[in-house]
């Protein structure tokens, strides 16, 4: 039997640092490119794809604060920076062949359409790639809350995040602690409980609040967004 997607709609959750690859800064196009290969294979499978990708690799508005800096400008320069990936991402999909649009929750219309979500739901129903940038065009959330946020608004299923270098959640830093566990399943409330450095806590209130599935798994590892578009069991499943 052909594969197919196990769900009609889906918001895949980047981080910046997932563009950086092993540079850990900035945008490699070799990793991009793959990042969009990856994509491309799983829109292949028939689901509507939303994507939001961090601004980490470039900047992040608490560094910027923790300087000195106005929190507010700081974030600001945060959400211009995702801008930047999400563009790099649509550059790399369109080469690919796939229709996307960049749709941006502080206005700059010039670069890209202005988040509209009933605009966005017809661009998915369309079979394009929709990727939101800018975060929620507030300072002081993050991209995990805008994948959170948006994702309920245009009722996904799931959100799919892809980490870069670790294949779950676990019970401490696999990479520092050798008696760390990885979890197959959790809820909000454990993630919330034990503190687990998944996403911050807005962005996990807000999934368990309007029951909203998340998928933690490693994006370095080839084929992965199509495993976990096909409804394969990987990574780390959380739940309310
Ligand atoms: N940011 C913000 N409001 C949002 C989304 C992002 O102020 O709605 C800013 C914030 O400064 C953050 C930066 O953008 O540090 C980059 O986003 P994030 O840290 O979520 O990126 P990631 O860690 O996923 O790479």
């Amino acid at each position: 039997m052909a594969e197919s997607s196990k769900f009609k709609r889906i918001v895949l959750k980047l981080s910046g640092e997932a563009l950086a690859g092993d540079d850990g800064f900035g945008i490699n196009p070799v990793v991009i490119k793959d990042i969009a290969s990856q994509v491309s294979e799983a829109q292949k499978l028939g689901v509507e794809m939303a994507i939001i990708v961090g601004g980490g690799n470039i900047w992040r508005g608490k560094i910027g604060s923790d300087l000195g800096m106005d929190r507010g400008t700081a974030d600001y320069m945060g959400m211009l920076a995702t801008v930047m990936n999400s563009l790099a991402l649509q550059d790399s999909l369109e080469q690919l062949g796939h229709e996307t649009r960049v749709l941006t929750s502080i206005e700059m219309k010039q670069v890209a359409e202005p988040y509209i979500r009933r605009r966005a739901i017809r661009h998915l129903e369309k079979g394009r790639v929709v990727i939101f940038a800018a975060g929620i065009g507030n300072p002081y959330f993050s991209t995990d809350t805008t994948a959170a946020l948006r994702a309920a608004e245009i009722e996904a299923d799931v959100i799919l995040m892809g980490k870069n270098n670790v294949d779950g959640v676990y019970s401490a830093d696999p990479k520092t602690d050798s008696s760390a566990v990885k979890y197959d399943e959790l809820t909000y409330i454990e993630m919330l409980q034990e503190n687990l450095q998944v996403m911050d806590a807005t962005a996990s209130s807000f999934c368990m609040d309007n029951d909203i599935p998340l998928m933690v798994f490693s994006i370095t590892e080839e084929g992965n967004i199509k495993r976990a578009v096909s409804g394969e069991t990987i990574g780390t499943t959380i739940t309310k």
